[in-house]
């Protein structure tokens, strides 16, 4: 049975709500997988040292994990946060970045320090920056069809479908409203879906005369705009002249 893990870091721990709104289809997952490290969905303890009167309890990341889903950005202020994202790479056969936050970096881009309830965090990064990633589903937070489509195709070994999730972890993890408009629309390569508007969850992007407007002072740098766009892959090679 494939041994997937899920990794808290900073996020609103949004995106797991989003997989746990799945209803029907989470028992099903849950059946089909072996949860082996979730300190949310699950609540196991391993005692590790034991004296007096006080007892250290620490959640210990296993060895041999299939998958990690790793939802939420890292703060690189935080030692803890910085040790347990390099843990999980090496103790992990496939990394997913899970959700905008760690893809992307997400709403904690903006932070700056001094803002409760952490005020001496001031710097986080998508996880793509800090480690190796394999996959990157966007979203804030990804829609739940998204979630079980990947979910059951890295389940079943559909490298094509996972295709995609790959490229954005590769090439996108700095994207957003702004990066679709340089990448696309001001290479003349936009052909006014609206495809990245209707996926816009902030409205930030609106269509005027048949092409998308952004305002940037509602883009939360989630980067579905970009993965959803249909025009995206061509603008990576139209223009790369050797
Ligand atoms: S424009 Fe909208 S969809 Fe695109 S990155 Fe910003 S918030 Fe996300
Ligand atoms: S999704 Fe891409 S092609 Fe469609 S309107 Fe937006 S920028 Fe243009």
């Amino acid at each position: 049975m494939v041994r997937v893990a899920h990794v808290h870091l900073s996020a609103c721990t949004g995106c797991l709500i989003s997989l746990a709104d799945s209803y029907e289809k989470l028992p099903e997952i849950l059946e089909a997988i072996d949860l082996v490290y979730s300190i949310t969905l699950a609540d196991e303890k391993t005692v590790v040292t034991e004296t007096d009167e006080k007892i250290s309890i620490e959640r210990v990341y296993p060895d041999n994990v299939d998958i990690a889903l790793v939802e939420g950005s890292v703060c690189i202020d935080d030692e803890h946060s910085m040790a347990l994202l390099k843990e999980v790479r090496e103790k992990s056969n496939i990394v997913v970045a899970f959700g905008s936050c760690a893809a992307t970096g997400g709403i904690n881009s903006f932070s700056r320090g001094g803002q409760d309830p952490q005020p001496t965090h001031t710097a986080f990064l998508p996880i793509g920056k800090v480690i190796k990633v394999d996959f990157a589903l966007p979203g804030c937070a990804p829609a739940i069809e998204g979630i079980l489509n990947f979910i059951f195709a890295a389940l079943e070994g559909d490298t094509d479908y996972m295709l995609p999730y790959a490229v954005f972890a590769e090439e996108f993890m700095d994207t957003n409203g702004l990066d679709l408009a340089r990448r696309v629309i001001s290479q003349s390569l936009c052909m006014g879906c609206g495809t990245c508007a209707a996926a816009c969850q902030t409205r930030a992007i609106k269509m005027y005369d048949g092409k998308p407007n952004f305002d940037m002072d509602l883009c939360i740098n989630c980067g579905i705009c970009t993965f959803q766009c249909p025009r995206i892959s061509v603008s990576s090679t139209v223009f790369n002249i050797e």
